[in-house]
């Protein structure tokens, strides 16, 4: 198998309609490998994956855009997150005790919880919007966002496997941006895009799937752009956390242990802090003794 870890936009010529195309094995594989997934658990991950690489392309945003949802079933949550330079990270969490579908309904699993996408820019405020659940499926979720945040009409197909993960998306522009003539691209588009298989998604290099689904068409493919698994863990950050926990709670931790060990459930990577690296954190010491 080819090692393709990429996402590549498109556009058709003479049309108001654009696409992209993501399409992800080693760094899904990254991500998945962090944990023993159950099967359903980490296709659904990797949908995820593959739909944050998609948002991440098309909300024009210079920071990190991240999606996440909770359930209150056998899924507790699930997150993936993107940043400015492709740096992709996700993480699923189930309860053990509860049965796993052998098929996931994204309804179902989320049992009356929440979607929910979250842009965090560089400078400026951090923006939270509810995706409403409709449907079965995160494809049909993003949809419906597109719909109602950018009154765009858009299609998603989302696919993944226990090695790549990948998705595709078209988007009609608005009016203004429309080309001469040819009414009815968006429906003909569409119709053709329905017609990929699973292994079309995870099989095919960008190209030669465009070429399968519009060999008929004037397709324009601009420059692929790598992604990449990438976790924005830090010692400072890390620290940041165990500060909030609270001078009372961080001195009991370290009367039990003698250092605070925090390993990052994204990457793996180990913290360490001892009691002199929190001394700033644990106020008069004198008082606890
Ligand atoms: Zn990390």
């Amino acid at each position: 198998m080819t090692k393709t870890n990429e996402i590549q936009r498109f556009s058709f010529d003479n049309t108001n309609v654009r696409g992209e195309r993501v399409l992800l094995n080693e760094a899904y594989q990254d991500i998945i490998s962090r944990k023993n997934y159950p099967k359903q658990i980490e296709t659904l991950l990797g949908e995820f994956v593959a739909a944050i690489a998609l948002l991440r392309d098309i909300v024009k945003i210079d920071g990190v855009l991240s999606l996440q949802c909770k359930g209150n079933g056998f899924l507790e949550t699930l997150m993936t997150e993107c940043d400015e330079n492709q740096n992709l990270r996700g993480i699923a969490q189930w309860d053990e005790s509860k049965a796993i579908p052998d098929q996931i309904s994204l309804k179902e699993a989320l049992e009356g919880g929440y979607l929910v996408i979250t842009i965090s820019p560089k400078t400026g405020q951090r923006y939270q919007g509810i995706v409403e659940i409709v449907g079965d499926s995160l494809a049909q979720c993003l949809e419906q966002y597109f719909l109602q945040s950018e009154q765009l009409p858009s299609r998603v197909w989302l696919s993944a496997n226990d090695t790549q993960c990948g998705g595709l998306f078209l988007q009609r522009l608005p009016a203004e941006q429309a080309k001469e003539g040819d009414e009815d691209a968006w429906d003909r588009f569409t119709h053709l895009a329905s017609t990929v298989s699973d292994e079309e998604l995870l099989g095919l290099p960008t190209a030669d799937l465009l070429h399968r689904l519009y060999h008929e068409e004037e397709v324009r493919l601009y420059d692929a752009k790598a992604m990449q698994f990438g976790c924005s863990c830090t010692q400072q950050r890390t620290r940041e956390a165990i500060a909030s926990m609270g001078a009372e709670e961080i001195r009991q931790i370290l009367s039990e242990q003698s250092k605070i060990t925090v390993d990052c459930q994204f990457c793996a990577q180990l913290y360490v802090f001892s009691k002199d690296d929190l001394a700033d954190l644990l106020g008069d010491l004198s008082q606890t003794h």
